[in-house]
């Protein structure tokens, strides 16, 4: 089977860090710079062998200083959807934090609608399911992370399947945020949460207190097998980018991605942020095959168990179904 052919679930995936490139060039034009193709290209993706959070980092300020309309808002949620259809993905739930692009003329709700409609532009074609996650900021505050939540619930009917936590895991500690997956609790809204990225084993365990069936990396479970056992007996999900966890220095030496993976732990394939690593899906697959000894049917495999961990629990079967 060529890897274009698997059918494909992409559980984390951020809008802002995935900006079409031609976009960004085409509206850096509108705003009136003078960059040269080359040159955006250098200002939203890291260099090749990039190890450095911070340069990692520096790529989304333009992005989300671009996302500022709702017609760029959802001409980037529907380009990349459009991309993920184009690369074999199934189902796609794309995350982004609404907070980011409010301005004098775009409120909130409008955000939210933006990158809805644009998804759902390319989702009524048929070709591929999804929704959208918004994520709670852990520099934002807890007035503007509840108010998320309350999107989410508003939102619910229209494509929005579940929220976040993201932000700087080193900075503002998991356990601080208990406020909000209280709240999506209450709420019955459906959550992932960032944790053991650039965070150590604690931030797991409080996502996991806070009774996420997700995390977001999750790969600092390597370091203590108690929590590697956790993680199996309580069957939790963790959505893992390589390539994002080398260039972000989360990972040093070997990826934890195999071990985690033979010793039962369940495990979704992600990119993270496309433009911002200069890869897609199929080429994250391909550095798996090359450098583990993981084997494109287990690369099927993580995409199937995938599907008992998705938001939408209307297409399960559906996404099941493509497996047989
Ligand atoms: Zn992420």
């Amino acid at each position: 089977m060529e890897l274009v052919d698997i059918p494909k679930i992409v559980l984390h995936i951020h809008l802002d860090g995935s900006l079409d490139l031609e976009l960004a060039y085409k509206w850096l034009g509108e705003d009136g710079y003078d960059y040269s193709f080359s040159e955006v290209l250098e200002k939203l993706r890291v260099d090749k062998e990039c190890r450095s959070l911070n340069q990692y980092l520096e790529k989304f300020s333009l992005p989300c200083k671009l996302l500022n309309s709702y017609e760029r808002l959802k001409e980037a949620s529907k380009s990349l959807f459009l991309k993920l259809e184009k690369e074999g993905v199934v189902y796609a739930e794309v995350r982004f934090a609404p907070i980011k692009h409010v301005n004098d003329k775009l409120n909130i709700n409008r955000v939210v609608e933006a990158v809805i409609d644009g998804m759902n532009e390319i989702l009524k074609n048929g070709k591929i399911y999804g929704g959208i996650i918004l994520c709670c900021m852990r520099d934002a505050s807890k007035e503007d992370n509840l108010k998320t939540v309350s999107l989410a619930k508003e939102y619910s009917h229209l494509g929005v399947v579940g929220i976040d936590l993201a932000g700087a895991e080193a900075l503002y500690e998991t356990k601080n945020f208990k406020y909000i997956f209280d709240k999506a609790k209450q709420e019955n809204i459906p959550f992932t949460i960032h944790a053991g990225e650039a965070g150590g084993i604690s931030s797991i365990k409080s996502a996991l207190e806070f009774g996420t069936l997700r995390l977001g990396h999750g790969i600092k479970a390597i370091e203590d097998n108690n929590l590697i056992e956790r993680l199996k007996n309580e069957n939790i999900l963790l959505e893992v980018c390589v390539t994002s966890n080398y260039q972000t220095e989360a990972v040093k030496g070997i990826h934890p991605i195999e071990e985690l993976y033979r010793k039962g732990v369940k495990i979704s394939i992600n990119t993270d942020n496309d433009t911002v690593s200069g890869i897609d899906i199929i080429s994250e697959y391909k550095y798996i095959l090359a450098n583990t000894n993981l084997k494109i049917e287990d690369i099927i495999k993580c995409n199937y168990d995938s599907i008992d961990f998705i938001f939408n629990d209307k297409v399960k079967n559906k996404l099941k179904e493509m497996y047989k």
